[in-house]
């Protein structure tokens, strides 16, 4: 429980930034006497990322969840199909299949990242394997080229949580545009944000109709709009995954400044970094391993990986008692409550290790350098009365 009211000196751990236009263009969607969703912000939303990004079809979501609901809808995943995940992520990327009735096979993360490790996933392959929903955490590429090569060989889809990538790439080209379909998040505590919100990138042409149907509540809405329908009539299964223009008009905001938005998140993650690497040389915790070569990240999150549970949790305590607010995830999902009972009983070892040791700083771009240093200075204290 945070302390309330908040002492004056509290860093959180995230604070939603206004770029500038946002509440204008919120004034402009009223004024234009369009809330609900598909209006001009929408249309300018999802334009940018077909043509910045060249999705073959974008379609702006409630949230990143809604997105990755959708994509199970569209790959029709039935009942008894599996679907492999990494146990290292945030539930959604896994609940979404088990809505429809997918039987999820959890994979481990790297060794020294928490990252899907692709190299073990060809053995959990079986004839019922549907997916692969690679996680790019904290915004850096999977393997990519491996996990594209493996799903061809197997004829399996490929669904990107590219959730945390925005803006980032591997191997010149944007996350989420690899997979069939990928998931982006516009949510609070992501770089870009609606408030809620998210992307559902449909990169495979194939897909792109019956997606436009199931956003649109399972109507052919869509189409007819463009005069390519006679009647707006109930084609298909869908649900209501279009966002209010009101969002729409917010995030289209933070898409105009996204250079400005990246370059400070990239100065404070690199202030961290210059200011922690010293401590986590001289062996006091890790760091993830800086970005390979071939890709270019996105400074989502800074983490800092301790030796074990009680040393994490003994420092979240201590930055908390000095108004700091850092925060732990994610309980691996094959060992959570619900998913406890159905996972098949291999051990996922790196996953439950990152979900034991890693430890996020708070980083948004309002964040000031004297937050910063204070930040800093919590956890050289810490390491300094070890
Ligand atoms: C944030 C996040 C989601 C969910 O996105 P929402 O917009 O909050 O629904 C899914 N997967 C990952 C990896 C995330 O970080």
């Amino acid at each position: 429980m945070l302390p309330s009211p908040l002492p004056a000196d509290f860093i959180p751990f995230n604070h939603p930034h206004l770029a500038g236009p946002e509440l204008e263009y919120i004034r402009q969607a009223a004024a234009a006497g369009k809330l609900s969703g598909n209006g001009e912000f929408t249309r300018r939303c999802q334009q940018f990322f077909e043509q910045q990004y060249g999705i073959a079809k974008a379609l702006l979501t409630t949230s990143g969840t809604a997105a990755l609901e959708m994509a199970a809808l569209l790959l029709d995943i039935q009942p008894g199909d599996e679907v492999i995940v990494p146990s290292y992520t945030f539930t959604s990327t896994a609940n979404a299949f088990v809505l429809r009735g997918a039987r999820i096979v959890f994979a481990d993360s790297c060794p020294d990242h928490p990252n899907l490790n692709v190299v073990q996933l060809e053995p959990l392959i079986t004839p019922r394997t549907r997916a692969i929903v690679p996680v790019h955490y904290g915004g850096q590429a999977c393997d990519m080229a491996a996990l594209l090569a493996l799903a061809e060989r197997h004829n399996l889809w490929v669904v990107e949580d590219a959730a945390q990538g925005i803006e980032a790439s591997y191997q010149g080209r944007p996350l989420g545009t690899f997979g069939h379909l990928a998931a982006f998040s516009f949510h609070e505590t992501k770089n870009l944000s609606a408030g809620e919100g998210g992307l559902l990138a449909v990169n495979d042409p194939r897909l792109a109709t019956r997606a436009e149907i199931i956003w649109e509540k399972g109507t052919n809405r869509a189409a007819f709009a463009r005069g390519e329908a006679a009647r707006y009539e109930w084609v298909d299964i869908g649900s209501s995954f279009l966002p209010s223009e009101l969002n729409a008009a917010y995030l289209w905001a933070q898409l105009e400044a996204r250079h400005a938005i990246q370059q400070r998140r990239q100065q404070l993650w690199e202030q961290y970094e210059a200011a922690l690497a010293p401590l986590a040389a001289a062996g006091a915790f890790g760091l993830l391993p800086p970005s390979p070569a071939d890709t270019w990240p996105n400074w989502h999150l800074f983490a800092l990986l301790c030796s074990d549970e009680k040393e994490r949790d003994t420092l979240l305590a201590h930055l908390r008692r000095q108004h700091i607010l850092a925060v732990f995830h994610y309980l691996p999902l094959h060992a959570s409550p619900y998913f406890a009972a159905r996972h098949d009983g291999r051990p996922l070892p790196h996953a439950v290790r990152f979900g034991q040791t890693l430890l996020r700083l708070p980083l948004y771009h309002d964040l000031q350098s004297e937050q910063q240093e204070r930040v800093v200075a919590g956890i050289r204290s810490f390491y300094a009365a070890d």
